[in-house]
């Protein structure tokens, strides 16, 4: 293998050029780090290749001397992630020749205060959120706020799946966007609005259009989906997809005055196929009957808070229930959603 393939020195390193910093120190937390960069258990390979977007893509690995690093980034070109490069001489070098480096936790350790002395949440939930990756499905009305709650929180590695670009009709709700944003890729605008809020989150832009070919493999070693996607044939297959490898999700959807907000998780619970067996007749659209922006944004945000109940383990998260909201009467209501006998996914007996 060649050598200055894999290794990069200090002084080459050009930290935008990165799509993801990875920084593989063991042991208690950093007082320092480099901008940007996410710690992840050295051995946790697929942790790392999560924040690819493509195999090829430029992803900074660093340790203590530049030997975890090294290792990692030879195993990681070994199944097919070639982007991967090991920060010579590791963190002790960078610091030894006084390049940039920041407080961890952005020198905020205040940061998540009002997380962490929340009844039920707790430094153990902070840490939860730090450490987990989401994939959020969709870039719009709902997965705008989806997005920024997300990214406030913390999450650790949050992957956007949108295949669309910004126009101006999204923002009247899409509040992730502004006009500058007007035909640009959405996930890479979305990638940019979350760096000014969070630089401690990464976000893996996925530019292209989920289905059922792709689903599990872009689902694939995520700790929750959130699926705020805008119609009937991503829903069944973000469900499918889930059950098959046993991720929980979140749904949402809006349109006019409505939405509604639903978890499952499939290991447990009932599943999106248990309400909506099959693809509907018709279906409506936002573009042909209109939807309130805020409407939208109350929705993301229940999507949001079910997100993290989830991520913190909360008991009272949704798995089996839907909530519903109309606007014009000012009205939320609950459903129970039991597992249905004629599911096509097959529930096995004793599921609830
Ligand atoms: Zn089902």
């Amino acid at each position: 293998m060649n050598r200055r393939s894999t290794e990069i020195l200090p002084d080459d390193v050009v930290l935008e050029s990165y799509v993801a910093i990875i920084d593989l120190r063991e042991g208690d937390s950093p007082t320092h780090t480099i901008a940007g960069s996410v710690r992840i258990d050295r051995l946790d390979l697929g942790r790392m290749e999560n924040l690819a977007p493509s195999p090829d893509a430029p992803i900074l690995l660093y340790c203590g001397i530049g030997e975890a690093s090294r290792v990692a980034v030879r195993s990681l070109t070994e199944r097919g992630y070639t982007g991967f490069v090991s920060l010579l001489g590791g963190f002790r070098r960078w610091r030894s020749e006084d390049r940039p480096t920041v407080a961890a936790d952005d020198a905020t350790p205040d940061r998540y205060d009002r997380h962490v002395r929340l009844v039920g949440f707790g430094q153990e939930g902070q840490d939860r959120i730090r450490s987990a990756s989401v994939l959020v499905l969709g870039a719009g009305g709902l997965g705008s706020p989806v997005i920024q709650y997300l990214a406030a929180a913390g999450v650790g590695t949050i992957a956007v799946v949108d295949g669309d670009t910004v126009d101006s009709t999204n923002l009247q709700r899409q509040v992730l966007f502004d006009e500058s944003a007007i035909g640009a890729n959405k996930v890479d605008a979305a990638l940019e609005s979350v760096r000014s809020l969070n630089s401690g989150v990464n976000v893996v832009p996925i530019a292209t259009w989920l289905d059922s070919a792709n689903a599990k493999h872009l689902f694939d070693g995520h700790d929750l989906i959130v699926d705020a996607s805008d119609n009937y044939a991503s829903r069944l297959a973000v469900n499918d997809a889930a059950a098959a490898l046993g991720i929980p999700f979140i749904h949402g959807a809006a349109i006019r005055w409505e939405g509604l907000v639903a978890g499952f998780d499939p290991r447990v619970g009932p599943c999106y196929r248990c309400l909506f067996p099959d693809l509907p007749e018709t279906e409506m659209t936002c573009s042909d009957v209109g939807v309130l922006g805020a409407v939208t944004g109350v929705i993301g945000s229940l999507m949001a808070v079910e997100a993290i109940k989830h991520i913190i383990d909360s008991p009272d998260r949704l798995i089996d229930r839907l909530i519903t909201y109309d606007a014009r009467s000012a009205r939320f209501d609950s459903l129970k959603i039991r597992t249905s006998d004629s599911c096509p996914m097959g529930h096995e007996s004793g599921s609830r």
